[in-house]
């Protein structure tokens, strides 16, 4: 991360949580917390060992599952590798102004982070999507077509409602996926070939492909059809309530941190920052979890919410099942980074689609006016296909498409190359989505989360916090079931 955003800050509360924890060692805490209900009246606990919970990972998945059983009375502790909270979504500064270098848009329509929203009273804020001054669309070739807004968004409507032309009749219960046997059917055939047979023309596949280029973070050939219908089918099966969910709220109030800040204040969970998990050993009633810095926590179960990518990291004894280890292999391929881009002048309100294999995949204005100038936003599928670290080779890929502005300041972050996400957003390879499944399913005291774990919007904040909520439903009931009988 470069520039100004707040990577290496750690909260005060973190700092104190910390601080906490290096003193007390692996002392037992409780997380029973005064003037909370539940937590009142505490189930009994495994008092032998040092939490009931151990939740590896700080983001919505991780947070949510340590609120989920920190609620209800659980010793919690949250470990995060990073010295920051929100994994894959990160709020910082550039410029001044807020920016979301990860995970950012979220919508009423997406049911569990808007619960979320409501519970803890955060609201939407708009990103500048409507009333667009200028669309331009980069062909794979590189040639840019500069058409109007209207024609922009006529032609990737049309392209978008005939990609998901089935969506209704392949997911009549989006949160059921395979509810439809076809869909399993269908599970070899990838975004490139549907997108071949719909007879589209210049505009409507360039803009298509694009977009599905960023839902994969990678080439369309590599990607999963019918998971992105999927997603398609949880907007109501609507071209324009799709759209709406996925490039125009963020959250207010301090942001996507803020949310995580909010779900995890309320668990009441013991959280150790800075702390990067090496081994797991499952022995007859527990959990030994060891971290690099060579501390060793103990715990009835453990959550586990890393990124798919990042498990390779993290040595498991008895080894996970075969079925998981496939998944962690090759069921994702995000090769995603995200960078903020400030121009001295005020070009206004854009949007622009770049079809692979260009690096800039989308490109959209944050911020706009005379003081300002612009900052946009550009998504990057695929990282690897620049060095975003090479300033030059940026304002030069910038400058193909906007060539009279001057680059005031650019702010980037890898996500692809970061130790602990090693990928964006979770998308699932073709011949791969119905495998989810597995990589979601308990092995003795171990419980799986993470956004590519869950039924429904898997690639999104929203399947995080999903996840969080069904495996905090899984831990409750091995735990009542488990220390209850020790009463
Ligand atoms: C650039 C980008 C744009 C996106 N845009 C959107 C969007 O607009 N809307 C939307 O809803 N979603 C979006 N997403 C997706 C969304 O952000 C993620 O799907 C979601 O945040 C994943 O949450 P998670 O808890 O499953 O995983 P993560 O957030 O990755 O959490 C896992 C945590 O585990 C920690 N960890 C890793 N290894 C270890 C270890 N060894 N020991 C301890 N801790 C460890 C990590 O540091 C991390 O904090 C975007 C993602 C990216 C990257």
């Amino acid at each position: 991360m470069k520039d100004e955003s707040n990577s290496g800050s750690i909260t005060r509360r973190g700092v104190l949580m910390a601080a906490a924890a290096v003193s007390a060692g692996t002392a037992l805490q409780s997380c029973a917390r005064p003037g909370d209900s539940a937590a009142e009246a505490p189930k009994a606990k495994s008092h032998d060992l040092d939490f009931d919970v151990v939740v590896i990972g700080g983001g919505f998945a991780g947070v949510t599952a340590a609120r989920e059983l920190g609620v209800d009375g659980y010793r919690v502790l949250l470990l995060e590798a990073r010295p920051r909270l929100g994994g894959r979504t990160f709020t910082g500064k550039f410029q001044g102004k807020k920016v979301e270098y990860g995970g950012a848009c979220v919508h009423w329509i997406q049911p569990h982070v808007f619960a979320e929203m409501q519970r803890y009273g955060k609201g939407f804020e708009e990103v500048p999507l409507v009333d667009l001054d200028a669309t331009n669309v980069m062909l794979s070739t590189g040639e840019i077509r500069r058409i109007s807004p209207e024609e922009f968004i006529r032609e990737y409507d049309f392209a978008m409602e005939a990609f998901n032309a089935r969506s209704l009749e392949l997911f009549p219960r989006p949160y059921s996926p395979f509810f439809n046997p076809e869909v399993l059917a269908l599970e070899n055939v990838s975004a490139a070939e549907h997108i071949e047979t719909l007879g589209l023309n210049e505009i409507q596949k360039a803009t298509l492909n694009a977009e599905m280029t960023l839902y994969a973070g990678a080439p369309t050939t590599e990607y999963s059809y019918t998971s992105f219908v999927k997603l398609f089918a949880l907007a109501a099966w609507d071209y324009y309530m799709f759209t709406d969910s996925e490039k125009h709220y963020k959250i207010a109030d301090g942001g996507t941190l803020g949310l995580c800040k909010a779900i995890l204040d309320h668990s009441g969970a013991e959280v150790r920052l800075g702390k990067v998990v090496s081994a797991i050993t499952q022995e007859q009633d527990s959990v030994r979890i060891e971290t690099t810095d060579g501390q060793v926590v103990t715990a009835k179960t453990t959550v586990i919410t890393v990124p798919t990518k990042v498990y390779d990291s993290i040595s498991f004894s008895p080894g996970l099942s075969n079925e998981k280890q496939a998944f962690i292999k090759n069921a994702e391929m995000c090769d995603a980074a995200c960078m903020f881009v400030r121009f001295k002048q005020n070009i206004g309100n854009t949007f622009s689609f770049c079809d692979d294999p260009n690096p800039f995949s989308a490109i959209q204005t944050e911020y706009f006016d005379d003081q300002i100038g612009t900052i946009v936003k550009v998504t990057l599928a695929r990282q690897s296909l620049i060095d975003i670290n090479d300033q030059d080779a940026v304002k030069k890929e910038m400058k193909r498409l906007f060539p009279n502005v001057d680059i005031v300041a650019i702010s980037s972050y890898n996500w692809a190359t970061d130790p602990f996400s090693r990928q964006g957003w979770p998308s699932y390879r073709v011949g791969w989505f119905s495998k989810y499944k597995d990589m979601a399913k308990p092995e003795g005291r171990l419980y799986f989360a993470g956004g590519a774990t869950a039924d429904g919007w898997h690639e999104y904040i929203d399947g995080a916090v999903e996840s969080g909520i069904r495996v905090g439903r899984e831990v409750r009931e091995a735990l009542g079931r488990e220390l209850g009988s020790r009463e």
